[in-house]
């Protein structure tokens, strides 16, 4: 029988968690045939009574795993736990604020199944969304898939269903620290399949999410997959020397017509040029600065789906 496991980040959800256990349990009743589940709850340094509901949970049911945290060290961070905790053969994870409906697993496991090896869930647009938010997130996608070597699915979310083999490589290749699982499983490639759902509104408590954490992820997004930004060196210097090159020509056109230099043109051209030299610099600086991340992430430089005729082998 394949092995699931069930990874739940939380964080003061002593509201939330036993309702959630309960609809959760149920629908692992429809797939208890094919498929034993581990439910692995990721207490991310929870202050509320979150612990002693987990621990309840965990001394009735021996599905029901605990990593309890330190302190809080973020969804992100939770949920990275769970994955390196996991012993499955597919991986699912979800909140604990049931916003993402455990009711979709059957689902979720249909795709694993017809051989995806990463299940997306994306967030159905919201039709009551501003205009505003429609637009700016349309942007962001445009941007970041114009910057990134990987196409992101638009609204893809922290609910995620993922192979063993996908959820090996995040574990050993993705370790970095500014963190974002969505973009990794998206990076790694393999079939991939999105089904979009609803999400409800939170079961109990609130938002952990404020709008200053959410611009963080916004901008962690961009940093973690490209290093374009950091060619803005080189492109401000390639306008200094088109600059350079007018004002020269200014200079020059003056003294022909004149018989002597302008004073002006001549300090412009030599600013402009100068400032060539310095936006050079720091285009290669920037340069410098794209490689080194690339090789202290270390990420795989390949990864192998499937060979013919050969031994599968590690890179
Ligand atoms: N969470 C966590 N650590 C945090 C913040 C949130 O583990 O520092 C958990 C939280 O308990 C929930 C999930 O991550 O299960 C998503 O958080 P939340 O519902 O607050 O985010 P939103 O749904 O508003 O984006
Ligand atoms: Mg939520």
């Amino acid at each position: 029988m394949k092995k699931l496991s069930l990874i739940v980040s939380v964080y003061n959800e002593e509201a939330s968690l036993t309702h959630f256990y309960d609809v959760t349990t149920e629908v692992l009743k429809t797939t208890e045939n094919a498929w034993k589940t581990e439910l692995i709850f990721v207490n991310d340094g929870s202050k509320d009574g979150s612990g002693e509901i987990l621990a309840g949970l965990a001394g009735r049911d021996s599905r029901v795993k605990v990593v309890n945290f330190s302190r809080n060290f973020g969804h992100e961070a939770a949920m990275t736990a769970g994955i390196d905790y996991a012993t499955g053969d597919f991986l699912i994870c979800l909140d604990a604020d049931l916003q993402n409906p455990p009711e979709l697993i059957p689902q979720i496991l249909a795709e694993y199944e017809a051989g995806s090896d990463v299940v997306l869930m994306a967030r159905e647009e919201n039709k009551s969304a501003g205009f505003l938010k429609k637009i700016t997130s349309n942007l962001f996608y445009k941007i970041l898939n114009k910057m990134s070597e990987v196409e992101f699915e638009r609204n893809v979310s922290d609910f995620f269903g993922i192979s063993k083999r996908a959820a090996d490589l995040v574990r050993e290749n993705y370790r970095e620290k500014t963190r974002y699982l969505r973009g990794f499983i998206q990076q790694i490639g393999f079939k991939h399949s999105v089904i979009k759902y609803k999400a409800p509104a939170r079961f109990a408590g609130e938002s952990k999410y404020s709008i200053g954490k959410l611009a963080g992820i916004a901008f962690h997004t961009f940093d973690c997959f490209s290093v374009t930004p950091l060619k803005a060196g080189i492109v401000a210097a390639a306008l200094s020397i088109l600059l350079t090159l007018a004002s020269f020509t200014y200079y020059i056109v003056l003294w022909v017509r004149d018989g002597g230099g302008s004073g002006t043109a001549l300090l412009c051209t030599l600013l402009t040029f100068l400032f060539s030299l310095l936006f050079l610099l720091l285009g290669v600086i920037g340069e410098y600065l794209g490689n080194i991340m690339r090789e202290v992430r270390n990420r795989p430089v390949y990864i192998v789906d499937k060979t013919l005729n050969l031994e599968e082998k590690d890179k």
